[in-house]
């Protein structure tokens, strides 16, 4: 048995390439030789997302505080909040972020192949950020 306190992590901020606005992301297990997940925790100022993108073997999110919106591409945006479990399926295009006026915190569960996670595409533009919100919620 390992326990890894809390604290014990350092909190980096999301990379300026993969997310627009103010993310904090917080590890909080790798993969190891008997373990292929690996998980985190995000959090996403108001307006804040991820660009959009791909995980090889999927992806689940657990909403864990505030308003969350996330999408998949061709899909309708939808409204998340704690307790919610979000699943995206192998090589699904999308993105997850904070609502317009609300942030949002969510952990993160993904399993690497050959160490990769996430497979990075394009910024989640204000245009399509703010249209699908306003598509949403009008
Ligand atoms: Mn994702």
């Amino acid at each position: 048995m390992k326990i890894d306190r809390n604290g014990s992590q350092n909190s980096a901020k999301g990379p300026v390439e993969w997310f627009t606005g103010n993310v904090r992301l917080d590890p909080l297990f790798a993969a190891n030789a008997s373990r292929r997940a690996t998980a985190g925790a995000a959090t996403f100022e108001p307006g804040a997302r991820t660009a959009w993108h791909t995980h090889p073997l999927g992806q689940t999110l657990i909403v864990t505080g505030g308003v969350g919106l996330v999408q998949r591409a061709g899909g309708p945006i939808e409204e998340v909040r704690p307790g919610d479990v979000i699943w995206f399926e192998p090589g699904e295009k999308h993105w997850h972020g904070a609502a317009p006026s609300t942030a949002m915190t969510h952990i993160a569960i993904q399993e690497n192949v050959d160490g990769k996670v996430v497979d990075w595409l394009a910024p989640v533009t204000d245009e399509e950020y703010l249209g699908a919100v306003k598509r949403a919620f009008g």
